[in-house]
């Protein structure tokens, strides 16, 4: 899922640290990334393993072929290194500051004061949902016809939607932020109540981070086989993503229903295409079967 997101970290952390990149804010940015790409990498691995297990039904579940003992330490990873959902505040907090350099370290309450402060009206203007749309519109064929299925397979649509989706939750989180001190409360039981939103953003922007260096690295290859194979995972990753949260695309008027069922339809055949594939795919990654050790199923 996350590969090249990855590479894209370790290529910042060693700019970061071996001094060509250099400020606060880059090393701040490093940090946000890894937290965001970790939270979302080991609840992605879990649930991962627990499909595998069940799509081998009993042997899944004898020890001998290890699911549990893998099971085991994908789950602590949610929580060991940093809770999943505590990074995800610091991204979510990354996001929020991001658009005031003169602000370093900001604690939870500070960055609720500086969001009263200032920052809404910047993070909204900043926030260019509007062109996004735009965008998302001019890539459907027939302008306002949201219903045709072709551009599905474009990955600039697909950016637009996430890119759109993330920028809109960022505006939002800073409206309600703005709304709860505006009523005199108590900051840091406001930041508590939107608490939803502030993951719901830090999600959208690892969605947005992981699709864009997918997309960035599939136009890097050569064409070939390993770059028709990839652009496949990577249109069915992005489509998955849209997929998943269907219902808030179409709560805030970027899908119809019928192509929120094109897009269903496009996963699965993906996935159809993906499936002569995967013996390869897996194998690409050049897993020794002594690491596997899983004698009833690989022998
Ligand atoms: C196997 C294992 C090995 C470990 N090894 C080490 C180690 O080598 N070194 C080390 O220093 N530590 C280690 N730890 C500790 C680990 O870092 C902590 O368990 C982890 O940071 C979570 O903290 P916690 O257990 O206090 O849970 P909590 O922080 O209490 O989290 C419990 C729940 O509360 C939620 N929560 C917590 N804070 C917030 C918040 N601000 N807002 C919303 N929800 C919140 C979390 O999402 C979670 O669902 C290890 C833990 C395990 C399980």
């Amino acid at each position: 899922m996350s590969g090249s997101a990855q590479d894209v970290v370790r290529t910042q952390l060693h700019e970061v640290f071996s001094g060509t990149e250099d400020d606060a804010r880059a090393r701040r940015r490093l940090e946000s990334r890894a937290a965001g790409i970790k939270a979302l990498g080991t609840w992605h691995a879990t649930r991962v393993v627990q499909e595998c297990r069940e799509a081998c039904g009993g042997a899944g579940y004898l020890a001998v072929n290890r699911f549990a003992a893998l099971k085991g330490d994908s789950d602590v990873f949610t929580t060991f290194e940093g809770d999943n959902h505590v990074l995800l505040q610091l991204v979510a907090k990354g996001l929020l500051t991001d658009h005031a350099s003169e602000f370093e370290d900001l604690d939870q309450l500070g960055m609720v004061r500086y969001v009263t402060n200032l920052a809404v009206e910047t993070v909204i203007e900043r926030t260019s949902a509007h062109k996004l749309l735009e965008r998302v519109r001019d890539l459907l064929p027939g302008g306002d016809e949201w219903d045709r299925e072709a551009g599905l397979l474009d990955s600039e649509y697909q950016l637009a939607m996430v890119r759109f989706r993330e920028e809109h939750m960022l505006a939002g989180l800073a409206r309600r932020i703005k709304r709860g001190i505006d009523q005199k409360r108590d900051p840091g039981a406001v930041f508590s109540q939107v608490q939803d939103h502030v993951i719901a953003l830090a999600r959208a922007h690892v969605e947005r981070l992981v699709t864009e260096a997918f997309v960035d690295k599939v136009r890097t290859l050569p064409e070939g086989g390993e770059k028709a194979a990839l652009a496949l995972l990577c249109d069915l990753f992005a489509l998955s993503t849209i997929e998943a949260d269907r219902a808030w695309f179409m709560e805030h008027g970027r899908l119809t229903v019928q192509r929120s069922k094109a897009i269903s339809r496009e996963v699965n055949d993906l996935c159809r295409k993906v499936r002569p594939l995967a013996v390869g795919l897996v194998d690409a990654w050049g897993i020794p079967s002594a690491v596997l050790r899983a004698p009833d199923l690989v022998g």
